[in-house]
């Protein structure tokens, strides 16, 4: 299956599937993009415990539906899907689905996000070349983060995980691309992107991923934790002079991916950024 496939048709429900949802976003952007596009459905959040998972699947694909997974069900769909592009397999996870002929296909849009992002964080060569990644944990979005490096060419990626055996096996599945490493200090050394792929900062505002003094000068930083008025750790690093981002222009990338693969439309990203710019500041808000 193709990079660029997408769902046949118009699905009858648009959902996103995970456990908690309540603060997500990205309701509020997709709503907003639908509306725009004229289109007559709305992107309804599902709480779904994970024993409920495989009967809340069975439901949708008869129900011709599509949409978002996110945490703690992206490997789960990926595992219950009969197709899932190549994109997805390297991934390991699924964060957009739809159903074909029946069947339901999954893709994972978080991989082309992140790459945009940090393409465009490292100057805006695509693809980058030549770069040091460090990336902090060792979980789903570690590994959409290295599925989209492991294409730049001359790339190096260290990664450094809290339980060691998890960022040995992400390294393990990368062809030589990424080596674990024992302290985020080693990994962070000599880097040119710096990546926070755990929580910090998620639920407690003021907790960095690692102190910014830590960091290599030059090194861009790309948390993929965002809240509202962005993260401590984002702005400490931008006080100090590097060029940093929050997790928000990730979320909005895979979320208009994914609305083409299941509309066959480009949304206004626009729109989609002046609907999450809305709501008031200090909420926690989680992906997708
Ligand atoms: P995950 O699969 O649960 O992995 C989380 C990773 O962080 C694991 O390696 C975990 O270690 C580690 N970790 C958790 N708490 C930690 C702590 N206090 N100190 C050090 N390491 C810690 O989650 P994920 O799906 O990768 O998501 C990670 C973050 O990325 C989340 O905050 C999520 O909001 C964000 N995210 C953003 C986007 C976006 O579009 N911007 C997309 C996906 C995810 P253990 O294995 O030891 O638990």
């Amino acid at each position: 299956m193709s990079e660029a496939a997408q769902a046949v048709g118009r699905p009858s429900r648009l959902v996103l599937l995970g456990h908690p949802v309540a603060h997500s976003l990205s309701p509020v952007f997709q709503n907003a993009a639908l509306v725009h596009a004229g289109i007559p459905l709305r992107y309804e959040a599902l709480d779904i415990a994970p024993d409920q998972l495989q009967r809340a699947l069975a439901q949708l694909t008869e129900q011709d539906a599509a949409g978002n997974v996110t945490i703690p069900h992206k490997e789960a769909v990926a595992r219950a899907c009969a197709r899932r592009t190549a994109v997805a397999e390297d991934a390991g996870a699924v964060n957009v689905f739809w159903v074909e002929e029946g069947e339901l296909v999954g893709d994972n849009t978080d991989v082309p996000a992140f790459d945009e992002v940090a393409t465009a964080l490292l100057g805006g060569l695509s693809p980058p070349r030549n770069a040091r990644v460090a990336v902090l944990g060792a979980g789903g979005a570690a590994a959409a983060a290295l599925v989209a490096a492991s294409s730049w060419p001359g790339v190096q990626v260290r990664i450094w995980g809290r339980s060691p055996e998890r960022a040995a096996a992400l390294c393990a599945r990368s062809g030589g691309v990424a080596e674990p490493v024992s302290t985020p200090l080693e990994a962070v050394h000599g880097a040119t992107l710096v990546v926070n792929a755990t929580p910090i900062g998620l639920v407690d505002a003021d907790a960095l991923a690692m102190a910014v003094t830590h960091l290599p000068p030059t090194a861009a930083v790309l948390d993929l934790v965002y809240r509202s008025g962005e993260t401590a750790w984002v702005r400490a690093a931008r006080e100090r002079g590097h060029r940093a981002a929050d997790g928000l222009g990730m979320l909005i990338a895979q979320g208009a991916l994914a609305f083409e693969r299941w509309f066959g439309i480009v949304p206004d990203r626009e729109v989609m950024w002046d609907a999450v710019r809305r709501p008031a500041g200090g909420a926690v808000v989680t992906p997708h």
